[in-house]
């Protein structure tokens, strides 16, 4: 087998090994079916089984009380950019507050500006996106549909630590680049969304939790497939689901439950990962430098740079070299960005984190 390298893309990333080998064991002919997962109905005995322990596994995850449901919807993270106001904000006669800490808030802004009123309640782009936002600087309307929220800003890499206090406003979160990172209140969430290709599977899927009361909410007039009212009628099969994807998040989050042991187990690690690479950069006397301020940096993304970009070149060749993979960072901040996803072995942050005290060193 072709030996694999250290991934550090931002997505789609890195996927636990164990989960890849046993859809690779299984591909052509899944155990007692006979028939591969690519090949089988979505209506059949064997599937209801797969998407019923997805789902299972995710409420153990996650912690999801009675009161929400799981959904399983098509066209990414940034079709929930679109569906979100289609269903909340379009006719509502009120306006949507979206708390804006970098790229992907900019973009579900956009898509909710074609559906109705946005309120921008906080705007990190004086600091061009390097912090969340305190509470009390938030400029929130106590009657607006929603309030939206991204968890983490994949590529400014910066994450809110707790959630912000909406009050009886409910919180639209796109945790697409941590979710199933750390255990997450799900209580105060009106609806949690996340693509999956960053830390739950394979592009495709997204992952939506999403309190009753809202799926009432969804108005009748829209298409069944934008509408969360039907698509939780039809159980996410109001038509093909993508059913790859769905196996696959049943596979990534039976490795989360058995091999890690849950969010919590999962966070500390993640923390470690994040503290270790952390400690190289703020220890390289300005060599390297992150670009989130402390208390809004990421566990998922770490974005950084080099005091010389014209290191960023050989840092990246050299890396490459080593097995480091896909460390470009994003072009609207420059530099570097480590993406480290639940997957993402400690090795491989422990190999990234020589190969930068040695750089450095060489290169100061
Ligand atoms: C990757 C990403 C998206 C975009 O997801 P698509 O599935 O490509 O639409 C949106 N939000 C965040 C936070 C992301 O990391």
């Amino acid at each position: 087998m072709e030996k694999r390298v250290y991934n550090f893309s931002p997505g789609p990333a890195v996927l636990p090994l164990p989960a890849l080998e046993q859809a690779q064991r299984d591909l052509t002919a899944l155990p007692g079916v006979g028939i591969s997962i690519l090949e089988i109905s979505h209506r059949s005995k064997t599937f209801t089984e797969i998407i019923e322990q997805a789902e299972a596994n995710l409420r153990k995850l996650l912690e999801i009380p009675d009161g929400y449901r799981v959904l399983f919807l098509q066209g990414g993270a940034q079709m929930q950019f679109a569906m979100v106001p289609m269903n909340f904000l379009a006719g509502a006669g009120k306006s949507a507050d979206y708390i804006l800490t970098g790229s992907w808030g900019k973009k579900a802004i956009a898509a909710a500006n074609t559906q109705g009123d946005v309120r921008v309640a906080w705007d990190g782009g004086e600091t061009n996106y390097d912090h969340v936002p305190e509470q009390a600087n938030l400029n929130l309307d106590p009657n607006s549909a929603y309030v939206h929220i991204t968890s983490n800003e994949t590529i400014q890499g910066v994450q809110f630590p707790t959630e912000p206090d909406t009050g009886n406003v409910p919180l639209v979160c796109d945790a697409s680049s941590d979710i199933l990172s750390r255990p997450v209140p799900i209580k105060k969430y009106g609806i949690l969304y996340a693509c999956a290709q960053k830390n739950a599977g394979p592009a495709g899927v997204t992952i939506v939790v999403i309190r009753d009361d809202l799926v009432k909410q969804s108005p009748d007039n829209l298409p069944p497939m934008l509408s969360y009212k039907a698509m939780a009628k039809g159980k996410s099969l109001l038509n093909t689901p993508p059913v790859f994807g769905v196996y696959m998040i049943k596979l990534v989050t039976d490795w989360l439950l058995d091999k890690i042991g849950g969010l919590e187990q999962m966070a500390e690690i993640n923390r470690k990962k994040a503290d270790m690479l952390c400690e190289v950069i703020d220890g390289s006397a300005g060599f390297y430098s992150v670009h989130a301020a402390p208390g809004s940096r990421s566990m998922m993304n770490v974005a950084f740079r080099l005091a010389d970009p014209a290191l960023d070149g050989p840092f990246l060749e050299q890396a490459a070299a080593r097995g480091l993979a896909s460390l470009k960072g994003h072009r609207s901040v420059g530099g570097c960005r480590a993406s480290i996803y639940n997957a993402m072995p400690v090795e491989g942050v422990q190999l990234l984190c020589e190969f930068m005290l040695e750089f450095c060193k060489k290169n100061r």
